[in-house]
């Protein structure tokens, strides 16, 4: 068992995570910190469909921990958090192995909610890490080095057939990328690019409602026209039950069925498990499930306690599950953990959201400016680009150099 009881403890390294613990180190926090990630690998999640078109490799998308903490002094602990006993302020990693902390950081985030569709977990693809990127680009690989072997029609359509569950950003974003990249790759293996479908199946009549990026909505639907291939929108359409290479969906009261070699689910969240099992009663949570914290960000009950980004909401102040979220609520964790060391009070987070950026396909985007502007194409790409990309240190090995790109270059205004 590790004993040291001044430890700062952060779980989770997504983006609260990882913001949190870059901010306290140039803070010069004087505690030690441990993080601890299941993944070896931060995923900068809004550019991974750049990773999986290739338009970006792996060491920028998706760099290791170890070297982005390096000579930071932070321990990483690349580990599977079991359990959290906010009581005893003790965190097991497994049946032998246990941290005790002085200070907790929740940054769990949300895995993907099936709402209970048969069958969807098991048989289709997630697309929100490093693993789920390589996984399906190598997937889907296959699939077209099997189509280009085949003189089965039907086999080598069923093979070319990519249906992808949710008409959110990451099914748009996605969609738009794979209808780009897909076609080309098969016709450098000598295929037909008009034999590969990307199909969206959406189950409300609308892509992007409800969604920060609803302004994007007719630029969005636009652009999916105009890809490499055409995507095709299966609209009011509920998947009802997934099988192996087989999608089944409801419209209009009448049964469906797609076939796909390839089906990738995007929609939905659910709850944490391990935020689930803390001892906080529901009026302490939102809807969701989602953990009720001060507007310092701390829990009601255990002050010591920080929550922040998909796994937790400020009180009377809801925010969306965003990077831009996450990222300034990193922030304002690492100045309240410096503020506490000090005896002195934490203070209220505030978050702006500054317009959104999504990806349309290999070289175009679409950016929407705090709502004054929206701007398309190439321009949007740049923008997109040089919001995220331009400063980005090669190789990633320098702590500092990291936080300045990300606060700097990638969130400012
Ligand atoms: C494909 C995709 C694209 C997106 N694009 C955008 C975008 O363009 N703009 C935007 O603002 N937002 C975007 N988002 C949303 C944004 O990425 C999330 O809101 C943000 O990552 C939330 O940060 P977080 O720190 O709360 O959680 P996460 O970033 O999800 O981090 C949670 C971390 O906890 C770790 N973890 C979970 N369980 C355990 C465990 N038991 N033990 C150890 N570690 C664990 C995970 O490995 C992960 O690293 C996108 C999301 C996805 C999936």
């Amino acid at each position: 068992m590790n004993n040291s009881n001044n430890y700062t403890i952060i779980l989770g390294g997504g983006f609260v995570g990882l913001f949190t613990v870059l901010h306290l180190r140039q803070q010069n926090y004087e505690k030690p910190i441990i993080l601890i990630d299941q993944n070896k690998r931060f995923t900068f999640k809004p550019l991974l469909y750049d990773l999986l078109s290739q338009e970006l490799d792996e060491s920028q998308v998706c760099p290791h921990y170890t070297d982005l903490l390096k000579d930071s002094g932070v321990k990483f602990v690349p580990a599977e958090v079991q359990e959290i006993d906010l009581h005893s302020r003790k965190v097991k990693i497994n049946s032998t192995q246990e941290y005790s902390y002085e200070n907790l950081v929740l940054a769990l985030g949300n895995p993907t909610g099936y709402f209970g569709v048969e069958g969807a977990k098991e048989n289709t693809f997630a697309f929100r890490d490093y693993e789920d990127a390589i996984a399906l680009q190598k997937h889907l690989i296959n699939c077209l080095q099997q189509a280009i072997q085949t003189t089965d029609v039907q086999k080598r359509r069923h093979l070319l057939t990519v249906a992808i569950v949710g008409a959110g950003p990451s099914g748009v974003e996605l969609a738009a990328t794979l209808a780009d990249v897909v076609p080309n790759w098969y016709m450098e293996m000598g295929g037909m690019k008009e034999e590969v479908r990307i199909v969206i199946i959406n189950r409300g009549s609308q892509i992007l409602s409800g969604d920060t990026n609803k302004g994007l909505q007719e630029v969005a639907e636009t652009a999916l026209r105009n890809r490499n291939i055409a995507v095709e929108l299966q609209m009011n359409a509920s998947a009802t039950k997934i099988e192996k290479e087989r999608l089944e969906f409801e419209r209009n009261e009448h049964h469906e069925s797609l076939e796909a070699a390839t089906i990738i689910w995007t929609t939905g969240t659910t709850t944490h498990p391990l935020i689930e099992s803390l001892p906080i009663p529901s009026e302490k949570r939102d809807k969701k499930g989602r953990l009720q914290v001060l507007p310092t960000l701390q829990l009601l009950e255990f002050p010591y306690v920080f929550a922040g980004g998909d796994c937790a909401t400020p009180m009377q102040n809801s925010q969306p599950p965003l990077a831009q979220v996450a990222y300034q609520q990193g922030a304002t964790i690492a100045n309240n953990l410096k503020a506490l060391s000090m005896e002195n009070s934490p203070n209220d987070s505030s978050v702006s959201i500054r317009g959104s950026l999504m990806k349309f396909g290999v070289g175009e985007a679409g950016a929407n400016l705090f709502n004054k502007a929206i701007i398309t194409g190439e321009p949007a790409h740049l923008i997109r680009q040089s919001r995220y990309l331009t400063t980005l240190p090669t190789p990633v090995h320098n702590f500092k150099a990291v936080t300045e790109w990300l606060t700097d270059e990638i969130f400012s205004d």
